[in-house]
Parts: C-alpha cells; structure tokens; sequence
C-alpha cells in the first residue's frame, strides 16, 4: 500500500523518532504494520522528510541511492532507535546500558563508508550544499537523542516517540491536531454511550 508522506507523519519532532514511528501500533501484534514494508517508500520517506525536516537537517538534502541496498541498515537504526528509547520515555529518560551496543552498531553502520562531514553543535548534519546520505543523517539523528532523553514521550493515542517540546513538559499527544482530537471526541463518545458499545479502532 503506496503512503502519503504527510506532515503528521513527522510528528515525532526529529528525524530518527519520524523513522521509529514508520511502524504503525506498535505492540498491537493484531493491527500493527510497517511503512518501509515496500523499500521504495525509504526514498519517498527521505524525499519527504528533507521538507519537513529541513529545520534539524540545517537545510541539508536527505539522499538514497538504493532503497533496498539501504533498507537493512535503515531498519537497523530504526529498531533499536525505537527499543532504546521507547524503554527510555517509559523510565523518565532513563537509558540501560544494554540497550546500547546494539543501538551503537547500527549508527555506525549508518555512518560508515560515507563522506566525512564536520557535525559542529550549532549545525550538526553538516554543510548543506550537498545531499547527505538517509543512514548517516538518521544515525546522526539517533545520536541526537541521547541528550534530549528527559523530553522524550510516548504519544498516549497512537504509541508514537515524540519530543516534548512544550515549556511545562507535559505534551500527551504527538499531534494535538490528530491524537488529541481523537481522545477528545472518545471521551465525549463515552459519556454518551455505554463503554460496552465503544470502538477503540480509530
Ligand atoms: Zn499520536
């Protein structure tokens, strides 16, 4: 099923976390699906992301050469993005140091093999008059995070990874235009019908 990259797909509010959340529901084994399932949508994804990221990416171009050469190293970096810090917003931006070998490796493997680039604190994807690799950019990304782990949250409708970005901290949703309506308008199905007659599929 071909995507449509909108701008509530990069609700995560960095690009690492915009990749993590490409796999819909996590935890729901029944309705849970992957974005990335067809490699092709990793180049449409990219194509997407250099807009709406272009702020974190310092206006630096998201480049794939090959999606399916890419893929695994991609979904490597997604997966243990999401375990390391999925486990992270849970515990109040706490990291266990065995989540991180494997999470080490794949940003590696992300960056290596690409042209060096300086990531100064101010500019950290480099100088953006040349396209920069998705793996690198993401691993890059990744690393991000690392320093940011205290305002990382779990969207309470969809299980999405997001920054808190709000002055008090205390953002519920990924996207209050999306998953807060959708909690408001369930809580307001709930007074008026029985809990019994509820469908929790939105
Ligand atoms: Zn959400």
């Amino acid at each position: 099923m071909a995507v449509t990259w909108t701008q509530h797909r990069f609700s995560g509010g960095a690009l690492a976390l915009d990749a993590a959340n490409t796999v819909v529901l996590r935890g729901d084994a029944a309705r849970t699906f992957d974005r990335f399932e067809d490699p092709a949508e990793i180049a449409l994804f990219a194509e997407a992301a250099t807009n709406f990221r272009a702020e974190e990416l310092g206006g630096r171009a998201l480049a794939v050469a090959d999606p399916h050469r890419i893929a695994p190293t991609v979904l490597a970096i997604r997966e243990t993005t999401d375990e390391l810090f999925r486990e992270a917003a849970a515990a109040e931006g706490t990291i266990r140091t065995a989540s991180l070998p494997a999470f080490l490796e794949a940003c590696a493997a992300g960056l290596r093999g690409h042209a060096s680039f300086a990531m100064a604190p101010e500019k950290l994807f480099g100088d953006p008059e040349t396209p920069i690799a998705l793996e690198a950019a993401l691993a890059v990304s990744a690393l991000s995070l690392l320093s940011r782990v205290r305002r990382l949250r779990i969207c309470r409708n969809c299980n999405w990874l997001f920054i808190d970005r709000s002055r008090n901290g205390s953002r519920l949703w990924c996207d209050m235009a999306v998953c807060g309506n959708r909690q408001k308008a369930r809580r307001h199905y709930r007074r008026r019908k029985p809990v019994t007659e509820e469908h929790e599929h939105a």
